[in-house]
C-alpha cells in the first residue's frame, strides 16, 4: 500500500516539475472510501494526513476513532452531500467539496452561525454539463460562486470536478480553471487516478486519488 503512495507521491513530483510548478503547490487526497481502517492506517503510518471520503456515514464509522490517534488528519467530503446531513458532515469533514447548490449552501452558512464553525468549502463544478451528475453548470456558476462567497460568506476556497468518462479531461479541466481564474479562486481540485498528471499540468492545486493508492473498488451496485 505505501509503496503505491510513493509511487503517486513520485508521480505528481515529477508532473509537477514538468509543468513547471512546486510539487509542494499540489496537494494529494488519498480517497479511502470503501476501503477499511486497517488498509487505511498503512498509508496514515506511513506519513500521510489527507484523505476523501464520499459518503457521510461510512466516514463517520471510520474517522473519529482515526482522529484519536492521529489528530492531524485532513478530511475532504468528496461526496453529495444532502442538506439535512450537513451539520453532521460538519463535524467529520475539515473541507467540503461538493458544494452545489443553494439549498446546501444556505445550510452550511446557517449551522457555521449556530456552531461558531467555518469549514473551507469547495463547489463542484458539472463540468460536461452531464443530466446524472451533481454540481452546477458552468453558465450558472458565477451567480453562484456570488452566493456563497459574497451573501453567505462561506469560507469558499476552491472548484471540484469531475469530467466524464471517456473524455479527454483537457478542456474540462481548462474551463474549470478558466472559471477558477474570472472568479479569483485559487484552488482547484481535479484529476483521479487516471488522469491525475494531466490534471496536474492543467493546473489543479489537489488531486483525488484512490485507486492508485489503495487498489481497485467493488464495483458499485
Ligand atoms: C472515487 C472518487 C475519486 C477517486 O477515484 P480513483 O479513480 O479511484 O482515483 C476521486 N474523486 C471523486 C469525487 C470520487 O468519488
Amino acid at each position: 500500500m505505501t509503496s503505491t503512495l510513493e509511487t503517486v507521491k513520485r508521480n505528481i513530483q515529477t508532473a509537477a516539475e514538468a509543468a513547471g510548478r512546486p510539487a509542494r503547490d499540489i496537494t494529494l487526497v488519498a480517497v479511502s472510501k470503501t476501503k477499511p481502517i486497517d488498509v487505511i492506517t498503512p498509508v496514515l503510518e506511513a506519513g500521510h494526513r489527507i484523505f476523501g471520503e464520499n459518503k457521510v456515514q461510512e466516514a463517520a464509522r471510520k474517522w473519529p476513532a482515526l482522529r484519536e490517534t492521529y489528530p492531524d488528519i485532513e478530511l475532504h467530503l468528496i461526496g453529495p452531500l444532502q442538506s439535512n446531513k450537513a451539520r453532521q458532515a460538519m463535524r467529520i469533514f475539515d473541507i467540503i467539496e461538493t458544494v452545489d447548490r443553494p439549498r446546501l449552501a444556505r445550510a452550511i452558512a446557517r449551522i457555521s452561525a449556530e456552531e461558531g464553525c467555518r469549514p473551507r468549502c469547495y463547489i463542484q463544478i458539472n463540468i460536461g454539463r452531464e443530466p446524472q451528475k451533481a454540481g452546477v453548470h458552468p453558465e450558472a456558476a458565477d451567480a453562484f460562486i456570488a452566493l456563497c462567497r459574497d451573501e453567505l460568506k462561506l469560507d469558499l476556497q476552491g472548484l471540484m470536478c469531475i469530467p466524464p468518462a471517456g473524455e479527454d479531461p483537457t478542456p474540462h479541466f481548462a474551463e474549470l480553471k478558466a472559471i477558477a481564474r474570472r472568479n479569483r479562486i485559487s484552488h482547484l481540485s481535479m484529476g483521479m487516478s487516471g488522469d491525475y498528471e494531466q490534471a496536474i499540468r492543467s493546473g489543479a492545486t489537489s488531486v483525488r486519488v484512490g485507486t492508485a493508492i489503495f487498489g481497485p473498488r467493488p464495483p458499485v451496485a
